[in-house]
């Protein structure tokens, strides 16, 4: 069979289960392609030369009888601040050019216990910093739909991928939108998860009260059954929940019966993006209308101080999060004794790059004394008033909409130079982060052949409403049938 890796996970599963091809077959051929396609989008650090080991111990298995598992033969790209035992996990930093990790992240013990084969470790800004992917120090990654354009960030690897078709599904982590702002450049479903669904045990942490790992694939049934196997209660980590009462692996949502869904424009994020932007969610909103859901405007008032609010915050978690990067337990050759005390931690830490080294700095100045009520305190402030003003949202609104990022992919170069215009990408997506909420960005359209993605946001651990919900309206927009041609 050819093109095996145009499909989908329950295709590639049950097309190993049945004998329709073979878990070796489907591997060998999306490892050509990514070295056939990859040249162009570079959406790969590490390729795991272990795949077709794994795949054959699959094979092997199914021909012995085994009840195959849930994730069986798929292959999943992993975003590279992810950590995989024996595999390379770099940050996209010279910090961690050569570290190898000696476990597994939960969530890569999860998906490799359901069968899944991890393909390779997958580009992003220098430690998920970032919102284009163009802050790596292996090179930026294209957009797949047009080679000029930026990808979105800083899980530009782990979409970008998606799209080309080099995996089924991938990883990203998410702490200002870095799964949802590149699957909307890249016209693919990107989830971010509830505070607390997903275990952080092994992501290597940027702002650890913000981020959450979640799923990116080529449709919302696809990222649903990722995130079933990735989520629930880790003992590793503490901020996790058990989730038996009310995640996504309960029944479906029940649609027929709550056909009345009320959903709230998010006016603010709405009438601030660019044109064709506004007209293609407008688009995407009459399709909800058909459902008999019913829409009306609302105001999210506090969300203009969210940007403000979410980058000192996630900028004074940096600050402290990556002090550990002092190269004395992992890092590159470089003899302390060799050197002046100083002069050895401004050399080992001149390796981050300068966007890293812009938010250490920002980070470590609003956390300084007699600055940290002014900022820090300030910030947390906004936070839990954002909070509040959504919880109160979602008492009159089952979801709330937007578009996933203001403006359409933009040119390679444009905005790197410009921090400021950088960050503002990211106003729309750092809301459910400060809040805590699941989002989703899901495609809805395309301008100029660049794409253009609706986000999606439900009260905390509504995901099993908000994954149901986007299945729906992802098969009336319909868009998913085409991909890049590369
Ligand atoms: N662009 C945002 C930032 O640079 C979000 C990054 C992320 O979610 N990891 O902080």
């Amino acid at each position: 069979m050819s093109n095996l890796y145009t499909l989908n996970i329950e295709q590639v599963v049950n097309g190993i289960k049945n004998g329709e091809f073979t878990s070796e077959e489907y591997v060998s051929q999306i490892i050509e392609r990514i070295k056939k396609v990859d040249k162009k989008i570079n959406s790969f650090i590490t390729i795991n030369d272990n795949a077709l080991v794994q795949a054959r111990q699959i094979d092997k298995k199914i021909r012995s009888g085994w009840t195959v598992d849930s994730l069986a033969g798929i292959v999943v790209g992993v975003k590279d601040n992810i950590s995989t035992a024996g595999l390379k996990t770099t940050c996209a930093s010279k910090m961690l050019s050569d570290y190898v990790p000696p476990y597994d992240a939960t969530v890569i013990k999860r998906l490799k216990d359901k069968g899944a084969i991890i393909i390779g470790k997958l580009n992003l800004d220098e430690f998920a910093m970032g919102s284009t992917t163009e802050w790596s120090s292996y090179g930026l990654t294209r957009n797949p739909w047009n080679l000029d354009y930026v990808c979105g960030g800083s899980s530009g690897g782990s979409a970008a991928s998606v799209a080309a078709q080099l995996c089924t599904a991938s990883l990203g982590s998410d702490t200002g939108g870095s799964v949802r702002c590149p699957s909307s450049f890249c016209s693919v479903v990107g989830f971010k998860p509830t505070y607390g669904l997903v275990s952080r045990y092994g992501l290597v942490s940027y702002s650890n009260s913000l981020e959450q790992i979640g799923s990116i694939g080529r449709t919302v049934s696809d990222v649903k059954k990722i995130m079933e196997v990735i989520s629930g209660k880790d003992t590793n980590d503490n901020t996790t929940i058990d989730t038996k009462n009310n995640n996504i692996n309960n029944n479906h949502y029940d649609l027929e019966q709550n056909n009345n869904q009320k959903i709230g424009l998010l006016k603010e994020l709405i009438n601030g993006a660019d044109e064709p932007v506004y007209q293609c969610i407008y688009s995407a909103i009459d399709k909800f209308n058909e459902f008999g859901f019913t829409s009306e405007e609302s105001s999210l008032k506090s969300s203009e101080y969210a940007l403000a609010s979410y980058y000192t915050i996630a900028t004074a978690e940096a600050s402290s999060n990556l002090a550990r990067f002092d190269n004395i337990r992992y890092g590159f050759e470089l003899n302390p004794d060799d050197y002046e005390w100083n002069t050895y931690f401004s050399k080992a830490r001149g390796n981050f790059g300068d966007e890293v080294k812009r938010r250490i700095i920002v980070g470590s100045f609003v956390l300084s004394s007699g600055y940290y009520g002014k900022y820090y305190l300030k910030a947390q402030r906004v936070k839990d008033l954002i909070k509040i003003e959504l919880k109160n949202l979602f008492k009159e609104y089952d979801l709330l909409l937007s578009p996933t990022v203001p403006v359409l992919p933009f040119k390679i170069g444009e905005k790197i130079d410009d921090p400021l215009k950088m960050y503002l990408i990211d106003i729309n997506t750092v809301l459910a982060n400060l809040a805590g909420i699941p989002a989703i960005s899901i495609p809805i359209g395309f301008k100029n052949g660049l794409p253009i993605g609706l986000q999606i946001m439900a009260d905390e651990f509504q995901e099993k409403k908000l994954l149901d919900i986007a299945e729906v309206l992802e098969k009336s927009i319909n868009i998913n049938t085409s991909y890049p041609d590369l």
